[in-house]
């Protein structure tokens, strides 16, 4: 096999006709295959199942004898605090547990910020266009949220140390309608970046232009390893509070992909202050949190050690799926020369960009022969992808035997899509 680029018009033609056999050959299967969303397989649910049975009838109190069946304690039980905290490597007053999604903490903080302002200070829904820094490729629902509330979004290069910081440096202290940045600093997604130590003290050290900027941290992944070596990365709060800048970060979490997916519990980390700011807001909105299945969590876990060991049962079962798709990837492209991705070593997804001009239409093909795959352009602010070549596979939830037959269609039409698109 010789990279695409090399050769002659003729074998191009050839190819091309040996790709379309072998990619019939799959559509006459009639596969209904789905590589589209980052949720956990059913095996990985199973693992928490023991938790549906943790509560007894007598077991309803937490460690403080609060009543967990009853309302209060509006920002979590203090042993699940405590539990976040130290996967945080924080204070658990720096933590506040909410309710089952970390995207809702997410969105509510920008709600809030829109209507209310920073702090008190003046409404981001009153000071004309204001805007984000997303690092592409991202998370689209992240993308969402600006979307919904009429934030303009910029994209700034995601390289494989973190966000261009040159780029977020020179934006943020010459714009003060520059708001927010959207981070996932480890195992990012789609890409599986981690944030080098340089790039968190650089966020830290920002000057922003707007004395209302805060970065949105979202650690969505950061007990996700996939490896036997855990990534480590610096802890912002602490960076940002050496720097002179403690309010500026606000942290995010979940165990979404711990426990069960939209059934656990999320959380949210920032300065003393800022929180004891945040929970005045809470206590409008509810009059208390679901106490009952944070202490599901804690009597399933017990402490931060637990849920680590546990975590480990999921890279189990993880490991075999992303090492079939990046094998088949370098087996199939890489004498190809067609496409490049990074290799994650930790997260939910593999995010590969085919050749230029081709990632609208190698998602249809996988689409027409039964394999869906998240839309192309969904990695990018308003669902455009400027070079259209990013393509986020998502192999965590179809078995093992699933994930094998859809990589390898993914890879067929990657190569067809390229070949179609020189013959042009
Ligand atoms: N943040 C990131 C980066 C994600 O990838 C996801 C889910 O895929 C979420 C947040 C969703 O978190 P939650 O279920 O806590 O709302």
């Amino acid at each position: 096999m010789m990279a695409l680029s090399q050769m002659s018009r003729e074998q191009l033609e050839q190819e091309k006709a040996q790709l379309e056999k072998r990619y019939h050959a799959f559509q006459s299967r009639g596969l209904k295959l789905d590589m589209s969303r980052g949720k956990p397989g059913n095996d990985q649910l199973d693992l928490s199942n023991g938790m549906l049975e943790v509560l007894t009838a007598d077991d309803y109190k937490a460690e403080n004898g609060l009543d967990c069946r009853n309302y209060g304690n509006s920002d979590g039980l203090p042993e699940m605090r405590k539990i976040f905290a130290d996967l945080l490597e924080i204070d658990p007053d720096e933590v506040i547990v909410g309710g089952n999604s970390s995207l809702t903490m997410m969105f509510d903080n920008i709600a809030s910020n829109m209507t209310h302002g920073v702090r008190d200070g003046k409404p981001w829904g009153r000071q004309g266009e204001v805007k984000f820094l997303c690092p592409v490729p991202g998370y689209d629902r992240h993308f969402a949220i600006c979307e919904y509330f009429h934030i303009k979004m910029i994209n700034v290069p995601l390289h494989s140390d973190g966000p261009d910081m040159d780029m977020v440096e020179r934006l943020v202290s010459s714009d003060p309608l520059i708001k927010g940045i959207w981070c996932v600093p480890k195992y990012s997604n789609p890409d599986g970046v981690v944030y080098s130590d340089e790039t968190v003290r650089r966020f830290a050290h920002l000057k922003p232009a707007a004395d209302d900027f805060r970065i949105y941290w979202d650690n969505a992944y950061m007990i996700h390893h996939l490896g036997e070596e855990p990534a480590k990365i610096l802890n912002l709060l602490t960076e940002c509070e050496k720097a002179g800048n403690p309010n500026m970060p606000l942290i995010f979490t979940s165990f979404s992909k711990v426990s069960f997916s939209g059934a656990a519990v999320a959380a949210m980390a920032a300065s003393k202050s800022n929180i004891d700011y945040i929970k005045k807001r809470l206590t409008v909105q509810a009059i208390g949190p679901d106490k009952l299945n944070q202490l599901r969590h804690v009597r399933f876990f017990k402490d931060a050690n637990g849920v680590r060991a546990h975590m480990k049962k999921h890279a189990a079962i993880l490991r075999p799926k992303f090492a079939a798709v990046l094998d088949k990837l370098d087996e199939e492209l890489t004498p190809y020369s067609v496409a490049t991705w990074e290799k994650p070593t930790g997260g939910y997804f593999v995010s590969v960009n085919v050749a230029e001009g081709t990632a609208k239409r190698v998602v249809q093909l996988c689409k027409e022969a039964g394999v869906v795959l998240t839309g192309a352009g969904a990695t990018y602010p308003y669902g455009k992808d400027p070079l259209d070549r990013n393509i986020r596979l998502a192999p965590t939830y179809p078995p093992l035997e699933e994930v094998k037959e859809a990589i390898e269609l993914f890879c067929i039409c990657t190569k067809l899509a390229a070949v179609e698109k020189m013959l042009e």
